[in-house]
């Protein structure tokens, strides 16, 4: 993909170019090349660009929701026509294999339709009061200019996440994509410029974490949401410096769990996708499994065979691989120093734990480590990469104990056909999704989020909504006694 000149920021409507003096310099994963080169925005663009956004919030927030349900899915319309050129400048700068960013943009579709519905479904309530003669009525109101903070893994869907559920409540958005995924997102504004919003509605600035910085402290954000790693959520968690609204979608050290009543193969087959689909990249993905001694043998043998099958390669050239490369060259340090650890400590390689022969990039090949222990990284860390852990378990009530034991709460997976196994398993899992013989536990018309330090707030589902609205209770005297 090319970009034109001016082209990197919108801003009020109208694109235009970063002033900084620093440089986004952007790199194909797959090959090493360079494929973008731009200035990213000073502090005079983030202010502009949330100027735009709370100029814009007075108009947008008193549009009829059944013209912003109609806007967003136009949007939606928009977009769906332009999914292979976002997937298209998605791969390239992300790595995921093409097929993968069409299914990721057509997500964010869904999306955006989803959030058209429920437009309209924004209703308050009237409250009994104790005093005859008054009436309480609770109203939803849009929070203002909400800054939207995302991450390179899934570029397309968790700006959709955050642009559905504003558009709809009737906030005004600054984007802020990752700097190692900029052009998936000048792809999503390029549709949203051809739709008739208000100017200032939506907005995009470009930068890595000082930019995010900005935004994050600037007094006229009335709303932060967040979708990235821990260490960046709790630096922002900090840095507000004033009372705002924020929701932190942050990682997780995600559990699996294979009990002895599991369907070996559904496990198998649930193991292999959430731990190495888009390399492990993902906050849900799964780390560490835990997998009853009486099937923890055949387990690893299974899992070993479905691993060897995953083709690898560059997602652009060739559509049919199931991975491509990792996204940057510390997440993959990362995964190389977990795997370190854990063989160092003891584990005994299943198979990976390397480069696939001559193929340059950022290439990994997916890993499998038996005889994992609780103080290897892998079973404690996010590794956000395409490593399993895996260990032998004998009573189900202690391992839920241990799993639960963690900083972490966002999403855990189990397998278990018995009724009390699932019972015990869904009860006691304390994370803020449990996948129970599926490991897709994510659904547009659910809550999303996690527990303890895997984040604050909720995407996903009215609640996602939810989070860019206001409560207001109007009391009223009017004197009429029932
Ligand atoms: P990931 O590696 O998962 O993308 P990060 O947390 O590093 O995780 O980045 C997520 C998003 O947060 C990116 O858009 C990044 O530029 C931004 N970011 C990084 N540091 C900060 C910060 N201190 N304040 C605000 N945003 C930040």
């Amino acid at each position: 993909m090319s970009i034109r000149e001016n082209s990197t920021h919108y801003i009020g409507g109208a694109w235009c170019e970063g002033h900084s003096e620093h440089q986004l310099n952007l790199f194909n994963p797959a090959t090493g090349d360079r494929i973008a080169s731009f200035s990213v925005s000073s502090s005079v663009d983030v202010d502009n660009a949330v100027r735009s956004a709370s100029a814009a919030f007075k108009t947008w927030s008193g549009i009829n929701p059944h013209k912003r349900a109609e806007r967003l899915c136009e949007l939606a319309d928009a977009i769906e026509a332009r999914i292979s050129t976002i997937a298209s400048a998605m791969t390239r700068e992300q790595g995921k294999p093409l097929p993968e960013a069409g299914g990721e943009v057509a997500k964010l579709v869904k999306t955006l339709r989803y959030y058209a519905g429920e437009a309209v479904r924004i209703c308050g309530q009237i409250i009994p009061n104790e005093d005859d003669g008054f009436q309480s009525q609770v109203e939803y109101e849009p929070i203002g200019v909400a800054a939207a903070i995302t991450p390179w893994n899934y570029p397309a869907e968790l700006i959709g996440w955050k642009l559905g559920a504003a558009l709809a409540a009737g906030c005004t958005l600054v984007i802020k994509p990752s700097e190692y995924a900029p052009l998936t997102a000048i792809e999503i504004l390029r549709a949203i410029d051809q739709v008739d919003l208000p100017k200032g509605v939506v907005n995009l600035v470009q930068g890595a974490g000082e930019v995010g910085s900005e935004l994050v402290r600037h007094p006229a954000i009335d709303k932060i949401a967040f979708t990235g790693s821990h260490a960046t959520g709790l630096q922002i968690y900090e840095a507000m410096g004033r009372i705002k609204s924020v929701s932190l979608e942050l990682g997780g050290t995600c559990p699996l769990v294979v009990a002895a009543s599991a369907d070996l193969d559904a496990a198998v087959a649930g193991a292999v996708r959430r731990s190495f689909r888009n390399m492990g990249q993902i906050c849900i993905a799964i780390n560490r499994t835990y997998v009853h001694r009486s099937l923890y043998d055949e387990f690893l043998e299974r899992v070993a065979a479905a691993t060897q099958e995953l083709r690898i390669g560059n997602g652009l050239m060739d559509t049919s691989v199931d991975l491509g490369p990792m996204t940057n060259a510390d997440g993959l340090a990362k995964v190389e120093a977990h795997v370190k650890d854990a063989l160092d400590s003891g584990a005994r390689l299943i198979c990976g734990a390397k480069a696939p022969d001559s193929m340059g990039g950022l290439f990994y090949e997916p890993t499998v480590l038996a005889d994992c222990n609780p103080d290897m990284l892998v079973m404690h860390e996010e590794t956000f990469g395409p490593v399993l852990g895996v260990c032998a378990f004998d009573d189900l009530d202690a391992v839920i104990e241990h799993i639960n034991d963690s900083p972490y709460g966002l999403a855990a997976y189990a397998y278990a056909n018995d009724l009390q196994e699932v019972y015990r398993l869904s009860r006691g899992l304390s994370f803020g999704s449990v996948g129970i013989n599926c490991v897709d536990a994510g659904i547009i018309n659910a809550p999303y989020g996690g527990r303890r330090q895997s984040g604050v707030g909720y995407e996903h589902g009215r609640a996602g909504l939810d989070g860019y609205l206001l409560l207001k209770h109007v009391r009223v005297k009017h004197g009429i006694r029932c």
